[in-house]
């Protein structure tokens, strides 16, 4: 077998087309390899994919960046065939290795998708030497199409949530499927209207808005009137992580507070926020010590802990009573920031104790957040709209990319 049928092999590529020159230069690291096609060949009309009657209007030669051979860059040249067809006029063909209009091959983009799965772009526009601008396009040609072929036919339960672009000057909300663990719909802002771009975007996907059941948010009144107005039917509830998040504010507004006259509360912060589980021994023996002086923060925290076990309570009648108790010795603990917290819980009482009912699982909200925030890292200095909606759908989302033909 010569060197030319070998590439032909290796590059997959069946007839008409093979492989009829190559170029190897070491001096600029690179290898060419020029494609054509038998003669006599014919192309299905792109279009209407009727065979015209073989009949190749003209030509028009076409460049794709391939896969590296070794460290060498890779290009595939090929003069591309344009077909008269009696229906649809003249038409350039589709080739095997490369989808229409593109500059680099399908196996080059599937490399593309999977580097930034694990990295960001930046990293990957300098590791393939391409301008970071067509490495944005290859990503989001992919992921408009995945997203579109996601089922949605069970989604039922809708987590909302907002995250902060550009050192908080500018807010996004994502929408998730929380059965489903992956994130839906990127909205810009977090104003009611949101919610309706949301509801938008799922009719145009043939999705009933009222198939969704329960919704899963934040105590944030725009987000609240956008529910009321465009999916009434939901039942809305306050999941744990936004509630102890509400605490864990309060906890901290009293550790600042307190710190200022008491010098033995500095850098604790983290002792009294973090997971009692995820300490160290040394972390959990300063806060042992912490815990047994007469301290507002030490009060704050035990509040705190309290409210966490209302989660546990598998009896609902018993967790709504539990609720209520910690209520009354929240509100008298003279701890302002956990009475204002604690009557922020009373004003949106229903939606926490859906909960009980709902059960939604509160690790896949943290789970997602923090797969959002790996998104942006990923989109880093890239902080337009279009390419965190790209990053996030690509990182989050839960896509299939199917593999090139
Ligand atoms: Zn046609």
């Amino acid at each position: 077998m010569d060197e030319l049928s070998l590439f032909t092999l290796a590059l997959g590529i069946a007839k008409p087309w093979r492989v009829v020159d190559l170029k190897f230069s070491k001096e600029e690291g690179r290898l060419d390899l020029w494609l054509d096609f038998l003669k006599g060949a014919k192309f299905p009309c792109p279009s209407c994919d009727e065979t015209g009657e073989g009949e190749i209007h003209d030509t028009q030669d076409r460049t794709w960046r391939h896969l590296n051979f070794f460290q060498y860059e890779t290009y595939l040249h090929a003069r591309v065939p344009r077909v008269r067809c009696g229906k649809c006029g003249v038409k350039q063909v589709e080739v095997p290795w490369a989808r229409p209009g593109s500059g680099f091959t399908l196996l080059f983009e599937l490399l593309v998708l999977s580097l930034c799965r694990e990295m960001s772009v930046a990293a990957v526009s300098e590791l393939t030497s391409e301008h970071a601008n067509r490495l944005w396009r290859i990503l989001k040609h992919y992921v408009e199409r995945a997203r579109r072929e996601v089922d949605l036919r069970a989604f039922h339960q809708l987590g909302i949530d907002e995250f902060s672009i550009r050192k908080g000057h500018v807010y996004m909300t994502s929408f998730s499927d929380l059965e489903a663990s992956r994130v839906v719909f990127l909205g810009e802002g977090r104003k009611k209207g949101v919610v309706k771009s949301f509801v938008s975007d799922l009719i145009s996907r043939d999705i009933d808005p009222a198939q969704i059941d329960v919704v899963c948010c934040d105590m944030w009144d725009p987000y609240l009137n956008g529910i009321g107005n465009h999916l009434a039917e939901a039942a809305v509830v306050f999941d744990r992580f936004h509630v102890m998040n509400l605490l864990n504010k309060a906890l901290e507004a009293v550790r600042r507070d307190e710190q200022r006259e008491n010098r033995i509360l500095k850098k604790s912060r983290f002792l009294w926020l973090k997971n009692p589980k995820n300490l160290t021994e040394n972390q959990e023996a300063r806060l042992e010590t912490l815990k047994r002086l007469d301290l507002r923060t030490a009060r704050a925290y035990q509040i705190k802990l309290a409210l966490a076990r209302f989660w546990e309570i598998r009896n609902p009648l018993q967790a709504v009573a539990y609720l209520k108790s910690w209520f009354f010795w929240a509100t008298h603990s003279r701890l302002e920031p956990v009475i204002q917290a604690a009557r922020t819980i009373k004003r949106y009482w229903k939606g926490v104790i859906n909960f009980l009912d709902a059960r939604v699982t509160n690790g896949t909200v943290e789970g997602l957040n923090s797969k959002i925030k790996t998104a942006m890292k990923r989109a880093y200095g890239f902080k337009q709209v279009i390419y965190l909606r790209t990053i996030v759908y690509l990182v989050a989302g839960r896509l299939n990319f199917s593999y090139p033909r």
